[in-house]
């Protein structure tokens, strides 16, 4: 009774992480921490492949005990989905000595990043070993994984993952479940072409950059959110709208659920201003 006692009094006060199965040898990583990303898990015969790695040491830790909870396996390969410390600060810590792959506009904003810190904050980054402009596919026995650059969305050098056995996705921050996304140096134009390229896979379970596992169901709800906010901030820059017009004139009333984090500029006042500067800038 009393040893039953100090391990419920032991017990964090906070929600764990938790893991989902998504199929044969992939998992899904949910954060129990909004400011650090998910992350999703590819365990082969021989070694395992992680996209995302949380944002520092201590969430990389987490993720790394759920992953040996698992498995063994050496950790080949770290996809990073775009530069954003909370999807890459974990990479020292989950695999000081995998693969790390990213696309060619993530390396340099990442070197820039580490550039910009001091010395002593630099040691939890890890930049790309591997770089690429279009697509990579990894080949992790005995199954597959397509990484592939969409086109600009959250930022201009995005990386999706994409696993074919499992018909399964690994969006980033190009899909946050049921959330205002925040909108770094990207494009919402292209960012709508991306989500309906992604719902045209094959596709049962998708894994978001942040907040609950997903279905394709959820993933179109948040496409038809970007959608209807480009629509109508579109048509009131027509109208000559000026930019606080915009920021009060969208209605979003059917996606009053979606969080907002005005921390981080993600609400849909903010995102409806990214969208009006996105427009003005291409006239
Ligand atoms: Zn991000």
């Amino acid at each position: 009774m009393l040893s039953a006692l100090i391990v419920a009094m032991a017990a964090p006060a906070y929600s764990a992480p938790q893991v989902h199965p998504l199929g044969p040898g992939l998992y899904a990583y949910i954060s129990d921490n909004d400011a650090s990303a998910n992350s999703t898990f590819l365990v082969g015969t021989k070694a395992i492949l992680v996209v995302d790695t949380g944002l520092n040491q201590q969430e990389g830790g987490k993720l790394l005990h759920a992953i040996r909870d698992l498995s063994p396996l050496p950790i080949q390969y770290i996809v990073n989905t775009h530069y954003h410390p909370d999807h890459q600060g974990g990479n020292s810590t989950v695999g000081p000595s995998a693969i790390v792959i990213n696309t060619d506009w993530t390396r340099e904003r990442t070197m820039q990043v580490i550039n910009s810190l001091p010395a002593s904050e630099r040691g939890r980054f890890r930049p790309a070993d591997l770089t690429f402009q279009q697509r990579i596919t990894i080949q992790l026995d005995p199954y597959q994984a397509d990484i592939y650059f969409p086109g600009k969305a959250h930022t201009s050098g995005d990386a999706l993952v994409y696993f074919p056995h499992q018909r399964a996705i690994a969006m980033g921050d190009l899909f946050l479940n049921r959330s205002s996304p925040a909108m770094d140096q990207g494009s919402a134009k292209t960012w709508i072409e991306a989500l309906d390229a992604a719902l045209k896979l094959p596709l049962e379970q998708v894994v978001p950059g942040h907040f609950e596992l997903a279905t394709k169901a959820d993933l179109s709800r948040f496409r038809n959110y970007l959608n209807d906010l480009y629509q109508q901030v579109y048509a009131l820059t027509e109208k000559g709208a000026t930019i606080e017009q915009v920021k009060q004139g969208v209605h979003m009333e059917q996606y009053q659920d979606f969080r907002q984090y005005p921390k981080y500029e993600a609400t849909f006042a903010d995102n409806a201003a990214t969208i009006y500067s996105q427009i003005k800038e291409q006239k």
